[in-house]
């Protein structure tokens, strides 16, 4: 490769020294049957004579200074990357399992640095438990847009200090509709910056509150009975919480008691 003109990349002059720095191999795209391609030229480091900048070259088709594949060869490896996992595109091309993984996230670290919020009108909060233990930092709490089902935030830990980078993303966004658990915590977070917009609590932990006052009253109840009436509604506690409770043929004896 004969390079005429070499430039600084931090000011544009032109006014630079350019010293061979070493031999570097890169991998290309395949070319036929010619699987391994592999490109090898000295790379420089280049000196700003304005700016004082040091950096090495850019080369125009490797993604950065540093790459060992070309563009067009990462290109295709993140498209196929969609139908072959790693490690049969890591065994195809001859490449580490881990160049591959690198490569894919930061492609997707490019792809989703920014997110648009604007439209976002309903989301989900909860959080994960990764790792062992039940310690804050074994969770995970993820914001989802509830429409399109995309990720929005990730915070480590649980509670309000995970959500602190949720709220700059979601700014500009017009929430009308936040369903989350019971967790306090997150009901004042919403409250507190998105006073306009309705909270949905999770039916399952409305319905388990609902199941556990129905267990209340009917140990209140039991516990007044004689032994004649006890023995009667023994067993049925299920059919209590059942959904289709008021079907059910036993039902009548235990409104009765
Ligand atoms: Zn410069």
């Amino acid at each position: 490769m004969k390079r005429t003109k070499h430039q600084c990349t931090r000011c544009g002059s032109e006014s630079v020294t350019v010293v061979p720095f070493r031999v570097r191999q890169i991998r290309g795209e395949s070319l036929g049957y010619c699987r391994h391609v592999i490109l090898e030229f000295t790379i420089h480091r280049v000196y700003c004579h304005e700016c004082h900048h040091r950096e090495l070259e850019h080369i125009h088709f490797l993604s950065h200074p540093k790459s060992r594949l070309t563009k067009s060869l990462e290109r295709t490896i993140l498209e196929l990357r969609q139908h072959m996992s790693i490690k049969a595109l890591a065994d195809f091309y001859d490449l580490r399992w881990h160049t591959i993984k690198e490569l894919e996230k930061k492609h997707l670290q490019k792809k989703y640095y920014h997110i648009q919020t604007a439209h976002i009108k309903a989301i989900g909060i909860d959080e994960i438990h990764v790792g062992r233990g039940m310690k804050n930092k074994q969770f995970l709490t993820i914001v989802r847009d509830l429409q399109s089902g995309a990720v929005i935030h990730v915070g480590e830990g649980k509670g309000i200090a995970a959500l602190s980078g949720a709220l700059k993303k979601l700014k500009k966004s017009k929430l009308k509709v936040v369903t989350m658990d019971m967790a306090n915590s997150y009901y004042s977070w919403i409250s507190e910056n998105f006073p306009k917009a309705h909270i949905v609590f999770d039916h399952f932990h409305v319905i388990k509150l609902m199941n556990d006052k129905l267990d209340a009253v009917r140990r209140r109840l039991t516990a007044k009975m004689n032994d004649y009436q006890r023995k009667q509604i023994k067993g049925l506690r299920f059919i209590c919480l059942m959904r289709q409770f008021q079907k059910s043929s036993k039902m009548p004896d235990l409104v009765a008691i």
